[in-house]
């Protein structure tokens, strides 16, 4: 799978869950949602579909995602025979597997005109998605319809008031990441995705900027400054990245391929060199991996208390424990090399540290 999110925090994250069931505690980390906002046909469905390294959103260059799309990724164990399942499951149509990505795509279209028409309406009812697969991690994305200024087909006139406050309603919940996205060959100055950003989230503590659109700037004109913060100055920075384009789409273009044509982009171009943690999918995937780390080591003193009420007597122990393993999550947030050690519980239970470089 060409997953990039999450590729790194999920041994970490699975790690830390197996210790948990073996302590027989059901606790787990909750990692924050992550919501994708801006102007319509920014390019955010491309930004996430690349993210999950799955093709099934609904693109293009109208408006296309017209219902807010809350997709839940669920971790499965690889089976017996080691092949891998990945399936989805709508939450309208409970029971039914979709192995078949590009059914699912059909069927966010379906729902989505069942519920807002055939006509460019736009619903705040969300459609959920679970996604099952060996190669996720568990966290929920947003997909959201764009900000739109001038009403069509069956739009109110107050259409921009409307979806404003739909995204705002995911948004300014203080543990939603944000990814503000803004096309390059636009002003980022009047970027509707770091506006709306910003009043969510005004010290920019959880917004991260994604310039898309690189490849379609005007001649003789680079995103440089965007990228170096040198128009809008954003606390968590800004990554660039080239999404597949209507044309691609048209041709069926892979997410594979895709990534390897972004990166032959950002190498051929030397205005980007010495900007490389700034450019491309990985690195935006890399930057949202390192953010879901800083908050598993923030939430982790919080799980140690958790099970120190729920188990006695082992929990001296289990606290010793756990804080060995806050000691090893710090080296391997600064990036220690890869070692495992095993450390005997009584009642012959184990727990396995991995102490690994996680930013490969
Ligand atoms: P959304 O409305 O913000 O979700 O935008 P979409 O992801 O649906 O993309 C809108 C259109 O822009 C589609 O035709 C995409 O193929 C195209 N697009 C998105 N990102 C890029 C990019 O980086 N480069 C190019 N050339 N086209 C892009
Ligand atoms: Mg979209």
């Amino acid at each position: 799978s060409a997953a990039a999110l999450g590729y790194s925090v999920i041994p970490i994250v699975n790690k830390l869950q197996d210790i948990f069931s073996q302590l027989g505690s059901s606790s787990t980390i909750e990692l924050p949602q992550v919501a994708v906002v801006g102007s319509q046909s920014s390019g955010k469905s491309s930004v996430l579909e690349a993210l999950v390294g799955r093709d099934f959103l609904p693109r293009g260059s109208d408006i296309c995602t017209r219902r807010p799309l809350v997709l839940q990724l669920l971790q499965t164990k690889k089976k017996a025979d080691g092949s891998e399942e990945e399936y989805g499951e709508f939450l309208h149509l409970p029971g039914k597997r979709f192995y078949d990505f590009s059914e699912i795509r059909r069927e966010i279209q379906a729902e989505t005109v069942r519920e807002a028409g055939g006509n460019k309406g736009v619903s705040d009812k969300q459609i959920r998605l679970k996604i099952y697969s060996p190669n996720v991690l568990d966290i929920t994305l947003v997909d959201l319809p764009g900000i739109t200024k001038v009403p069509v087909g069956d739009q109110p006139s107050d259409i921009e008031a409307r979806i404003r406050t739909m995204i705002l309603s995911y948004i300014k919940h203080p543990s939603c990441l944000i990814l503000a996205v803004t096309p390059a060959n636009s002003d980022l100055v009047n970027s509707d995705a770091l506006q709306i950003a910003g009043n969510a989230d005004p010290d920019g503590y959880r917004t991260i900027g994604v310039i898309t659109k690189l490849d379609i700037m005007d001649r003789g004109t680079d995103a440089r400054n965007f990228l170096l913060g040198k128009v809008i100055p954003l606390r968590l920075g800004y990554v660039g990245v080239v999404n597949r384009s209507q044309e691609d789409i048209m041709l069926n273009r892979s997410i594979k391929d895709a990534l390897i044509a972004e990166e032959k982009f950002f190498r051929s171009r030397p205005v980007y060199n010495g900007l490389a943690d700034r450019c491309g999918v990985p690195q935006l995937a890399k930057k949202l991996n390192q953010i879901l780390v800083q908050h598993i080591k923030a939430v982790l003193p919080g799980l140690k208390s958790r099970i120190s009420t729920a188990l006695d007597g082992q929990s001296a122990l289990l606290l010793d424990i756990l804080s060995k393993y806050s000691e090893a999550f710090s080296s391997m947030v600064e990036g220690k090399n890869e070692e495992m050690s095993t450390v005997e519980l009584s009642g012959g239970a184990r727990i396995h540290y991995i102490f690994q470089s996680i930013f490969v």
